[in-house]
């Protein structure tokens, strides 16, 4: 096979299968979706223009697989659909190492199995691909039958643009344990609790939703903008010395020894496979406190506050849409 253009089926086109789907077609490379038929997203990659073939045929013809559907759906998916029909020796691919390091996928013997992870949301891996930039990534080498894994997970790296920023080579384990904790303690868990914390405790002594809504949520952008652009040095280069002196002094206050302490708890519960096992028997028995924890966030009243606020946001109209929305 080629091991710098390999014939590709990317099965699942939702947040990251569409991006890697469009970039990759733009670097040369041949492309197949593979989908359920009359599933959600099979009107959307026909009219990207895309050939569309159910996940059996898709993967069928390729010489590497990319897994892109949600990690709950995948050790199904691998066990009836793309074990039976995957080419001998062919690549393996995926983009978070959660159910290979959790022995949930135990991939064939003679296959190529590697990972390739985006370090962002899948229209951010596009967006950034087509002003000719990148989204950093990871990539990791589980098995190497053919003595090319590695070439082919740097291929098809490159060919969504990840490795025009530093490609790091990292491991299923680490990449698995790793974006884990980032999601649960600071990105996506962590910065939740913190704004609602702050917009409460604003709320609850008697200030304006409204007011407490831009200081404790909308103003975060700014702040995290600086972060992405110069890290926390540049941010003390753009906030006045009150607020450099409040944040030295209070900060710590609120992420104090305990959230720490908590947060090595967060990450030993990903470590010892705690969090594992929690979240695939929440999946497997219908999801029912996913859903009622989801509605709590939902329902939280500084949604409603940030709706009609941003309702007179006009810029707003030509933010990236939902699908932009981060999902680590
Ligand atoms: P998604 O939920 O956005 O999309 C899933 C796609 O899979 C949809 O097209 C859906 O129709 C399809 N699908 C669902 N069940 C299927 C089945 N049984 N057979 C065929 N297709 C099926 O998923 P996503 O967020 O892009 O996640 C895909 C992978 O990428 C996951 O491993 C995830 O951990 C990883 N990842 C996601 C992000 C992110 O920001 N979303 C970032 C890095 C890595
Ligand atoms: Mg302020
Ligand atoms: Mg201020
Ligand atoms: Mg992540
Ligand atoms: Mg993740």
């Amino acid at each position: 096979m080629s091991t710098s253009k390999p014939r590709i089926a990317i099965v699942g086109y939702g947040s990251q299968g569409r991006a890697h789907a469009l970039n990759l077609r733009d670097s040369g490379f041949d492309v197949t979706i593979g989908l359920r038929p009359g599933g959600p997203t099979e009107i959307k990659a026909r009219a990207d223009g895309f050939a569309v073939k159910t996940p059996a045929e898709a993967v069928k013809g390729a010489e590497l697989v990319a897994v892109l559907t949600p990690d709950m759906v995948q050790p199904q998916l691998y066990g009836e659909v793309i074990e039976p029909n995957i080419a001998p020796g062919a690549c393996l691919l995926f983009a978070h190492g959660f159910n290979v390091h959790y022995e949930q996928i135990n991939p064939r013997d003679d296959l190529d199995v590697v990972l390739v992870a985006p370090k962002g949301p899948g229209a951010l891996v596009r967006r950034e691909y087509e002003i000719g930039r990148g989204v950093p990534s990871v990539y990791a080498i589980h098995q190497d039958r053919s003595g090319n894994a590695e070439a082919l997970a740097l291929a098809y790296c490159g060919g969504i643009g990840g490795a025009r920023q530093n490609a790091i080579k990292t491991t299923f384990k680490e990449e698995t344990e790793t974006d884990l904790f980032g999601e649960q303690a600071v990105l996506c868990g962590g910065a939740t609790k913190l704004v609602q914390a702050g917009w409460e405790t604003l709320v609850e002594a008697g200030y304006q939703p409204e007011v407490a809504y831009y200081e404790c949520l909308h103003e975060l952008k700014l702040i995290v903008d600086l972060f992405y652009e110069g890290g926390i040095t540049r941010m003390h280069e753009f906030i006045s010395e009150t607020a450099q002196y409040g944040a030295l002094t209070r900060g710590s206050y609120v992420i104090d020894d305990n959230a720490k302490a908590q947060m090595k708890k967060v990450l030993e519960e990903i470590q010892d496979g705690t969090f594992a096992r929690q979240w695939i028997a929440e999946y497997a028995a219908g999801n029912a406190n996913y859903k009622a924890m989801k509605q709590g966030d939902l329902d939280h009243p500084i949604e409603a506050v940030g709706k009609k606020l941003r309702a007179n946001m006009k810029w707003l109209a030509n933010a990236p849409q939902p699908q932009a929305a981060a999902r680590p």
